[in-house]
């Protein structure tokens, strides 16, 4: 494909325009940051493997009625999706408190809450993607009111689809990250890949890290933890 077409040149994700013009290709890197790109490195054989991942979650959401921008997969690293206009907004789902909640609240990394947290953060990198309120999302324009309870309703379903699919593959998904957009017709779909890059997961029986917390926290066996993820995913054919 001719580069020059590109839309958003990003880490782990390039987007470049389709053939369709109401669609994109979203390709798939080796490439990993984290802390605001202030770490980087290449994981060979990344690229395909969150591309795998992200495809599997999306055919098994479209299943379940969850709209998403997913439209099919093309080969190992890219995946043809919607064109559509992604709210400035990310929605992080949590099961188990981990990362950032745990630091803010002081609770134990583990500790399982009464019920799923559902975190609202202004998308916006140079002021760290700060965590925001509802009323903030609607003053700040980010999106309408019943686009907001749309969005929540649609997180609510997309974490209890997920959750027991990852259970039956002897993962507990702590918690993942989410975006949505509206389409042409108004109309509100996930437009996200949840990945090991924007999840937590963790072996059920070990605690095993098996997503970007090894490369956060220099554990080691990076590649080894998508992999994982990948292999156990492609046994339920999804
Ligand atoms: P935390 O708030 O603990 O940093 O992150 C919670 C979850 O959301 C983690 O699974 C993390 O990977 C994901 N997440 C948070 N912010 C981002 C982001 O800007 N990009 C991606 N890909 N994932 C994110």
């Amino acid at each position: 494909m001719d580069t020059s077409d590109i839309i958003h040149d990003g880490v782990s994700i390039k987007i470049y325009s389709a053939d369709e013009p109401d669609k994109v290709v979203i390709s798939f890197t080796d490439d990993i940051t984290a802390f605001y790109k202030i770490k980087k490195a290449v994981i060979n054989g990344k690229g395909v493997w969150c591309n795998n991942i992200s495809s599997m979650i999306s055919r098994a959401l479209q299943k379940e009625g969850v709209p998403t921008y997913f439209v099919r997969q093309l080969n190992d690293t890219q995946q043809l999706c919607y064109k559509v206009n992604v709210f400035q907004l990310e929605v992080i789902v949590r099961n188990v408190i981990a990362g950032s909640l745990s630091q803010r609240l002081g609770l134990a990394e583990g500790t399982v809450p009464a019920e799923p947290i559902i975190d609202l953060c202004y998308k916006n990198s140079s002021l760290g993607d700060p965590l925001i309120n509802e009323y903030h999302a609607i003053a700040l324009g980010l999106l309408r009111k019943e686009e907001l309870e749309r969005i929540k309703d649609l997180t609510v379903k997309i974490n209890e689809i997920l959750v027991p699919i990852f259970k039956s593959i002897g993962i507990t998904l702590v918690d993942f990250k989410i975006e949505f957009g509206r389409m042409p017709d108004g109309s509100i779909v996930m437009a996200d890949d949840i990945t090991p890059d924007s999840a937590r997961f963790w072996d059920i029986e070990t605690g095993e890290r098996l997503d970007k917390d090894r490369f956060r926290n220099d554990s080691g066996r990076v590649g080894y933890a998508y992999q994982t993820v990948y292999e156990r995913l492609k046994t339920l054919n999804l």
